[in-house]
This record gives structure tokens, C-alpha cells and sequence, in this order.
């Protein structure tokens, strides 16, 4: 019988509980309880000087007559290769140096890179293609510039030379197609302009953040934030072996292909 009345008051609890939490849902809000809940509007602002923000100031930089910004580190200002080395053998980089402020591919003498290692940059070059326009696909004005020993944005004469389109100028080469063929013809300068993001690895080694590239070609934005895969394979697919900062490399690919004004900014 006790067991009987324990449970009738059990259930007679329950029920009384459901009965309250309806009536709690069912709770109809009035109007002054909506005012009170509604977010109160944001101030007007009506004076200029509310959204002005003046600190940090940009640092000014300036430019000298070959327009280097001045906190860019100059890579070939034409008189001097000191800041480049021979990547096979790290002695003094044996390109030629013209007596125009230029310098030219020494076909033979191998790729040359920079003494000093980057992370992320800004990259500024201009090149030329080979004077005599010899060769076909790959094989014309062929050259390139590589980030940290790994990433290549080619280098060819793409003007009116139809090769795969992942591997003609501003191509990251056999990943990225450039958006329009910008190249101008060979008796004509031609500037890059790059933003390098280097990947980044964790201490295990494992690639926690891709890097990127963005390409301006003689004025054109070629290459839009595009998203680097790995290293820039001739063959297979790219790798992600892990790395920290490295040089910055020009392809001596057997073709004369002219350089001058090169300059970087370290972006990190
Ligand atoms: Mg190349």
C-alpha cells in the first residue's frame, strides 16, 4: 500500500512539473518586455573625426633615380654581382655583367642564387629575352626565378611561342596557369612583380599553412593569390619536404636571357 502512495505522488510531481513548463512556454511576451529585449540602436556618429585613425603612421620610404624604394634590398643595381653566388659550387657567380647596367645568362656556368636567405618578399626584376629569337616552346628565352630554392615563376619568351600553358612566362610553373599571356615581344623590357607568402611546417615537419604567389606582369596581374602546391616539379608532383627561409635562385636554362634592376623587400 506505502508503495502504492509513494508512486502516485511520484507521477502527481511529474505532471504538476510539465504543467509548469508548458504554461512557462506559453508565456506571451508584452510590449514593454519586447522594448526591453530589443538592441538598443548605435549612436549616430555625425563628426568626421570619429572614424579617423591616426597612429601607427606609415614610415615614409623614398626611391632613388632607378625607382628602389628605400627600404628594398637591392639584389643587381648593374655594376656588381656580389650578392649572388654559383648554386653547384656557392663560388662567385660568373653570369656577365654589361657595361648598360645589365646583366646576361652565361650559358653553361649554372644557375646563380642569392648569398642571403628570405622568408616571404617582395620581388622586383626585369628581364629581356635572348636578342636573336632562336628555339621553339620551352626551348626560347627560357629562364626563371625560384623562391627559397624551390618555387619557380618561369621565365620564357612567351611572345607568340606556344608551349603547355602551365609553363610559359609568369606560369608557377606546372601549377598555376597565368589569367593572360602579358609578354611583350624581345627587343622589349619586361618587369615582374611578385608577392612571395612562404609555406609554413610544424615542428614535426608537417605543412600547417600553404604558401602563395601573386604576379603583376609588365603591369597585369597575372597570378592572383594563387595557392603553392609544393615545390615546382619538371617531373611528378609537387613535394612539401619541411624548410625555413632560403635563397632566392635565377635559372641559367642554356638561353641568354637579360637581367637588370632587381630588387626585394622582406615581407616577415
Ligand atoms: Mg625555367
Amino acid at each position: 500500500m506505502k508503495k502504492l502512495l509513494y508512486l502516485f505522488f511520484a507521477l502527481n510531481i511529474i505532471f504538476s512539473c510539465n504543467e509548469q513548463k508548458k504554461e512557462m512556454t506559453n508565456t506571451t511576451v508584452d510590449d514593454t518586455q519586447k522594448e526591453e529585449l530589443a538592441p538598443t540602436p548605435e549612436k549616430e556618429i555625425t563628426d568626421p573625426k570619429e572614424t579617423e585613425v591616426w597612429d601607427p603612421e606609415p614610415k615614409a620610404i623614398s626611391f632613388n633615380d632607378m625607382n628602389v624604394p628605400s627600404d628594398a634590398i637591392q639584389l643587381f643595381n648593374g655594376t656588381s654581382l656580389n650578392q649572388w653566388i654559383s648554386t653547384k659550387d656557392s663560388t662567385a657567380a660568373a653570369w656577365t655583367i654589361n657595361s648598360d647596367k645589365t646583366m646576361t645568362v652565361k650559358p653553361g656556368t649554372g644557375d646563380i642564387q642569392t648569398k642571403n636567405n628570405f622568408g616571404s618578399v617582395q620581388l622586383h626584376l626585369e628581364w629581356k629575352a635572348p636578342d636573336l629569337v632562336k628555339g621553339e616552346g620551352q626551348g626560347r628565352g627560357n629562364s626563371g626565378v625560384f623562391f627559397q630554392n624551390k618555387y619557380e615563376v618561369q621565365i620564357l619568351d612567351s611572345y607568340q611561342n606556344r608551349t603547355y600553358a602551365n609553363g610559359q612566362a609568369t606560369s608557377i610553373y606546372k601549377q598555376h596557369i597565368p589569367l593572360v599571356n602579358a609578354t611583350k615581344p624581345n627587343d622589349q623590357w619586361q618587369t615582374y612583380d611578385i608577392i612571395f607568402h612562404a609555406p609554413e611546417f610544424d615542428t614535426d615537419g608537417k605543412k600547417t599553412k600553404s604558401g602563395s604567389f601573386t604576379v603583376i606582369h609588365n603591369g597585369v596581374l597575372v597570378q592572383d593569390h594563387v595557392e603553392i602546391l609544393g615545390s615546382t616539379e619538371y617531373i611528378g608532383p609537387p613535394k612539401n619536404e619541411p624548410h625555413g627561409k632560403g635563397p632566392i635562385k635565377l635559372q641559367d636554362h642554356s638561353n641568354p636571357v637579360h637581367y637588370r634592376n632587381i630588387w626585394v623587400r622582406e615581407l616577415d
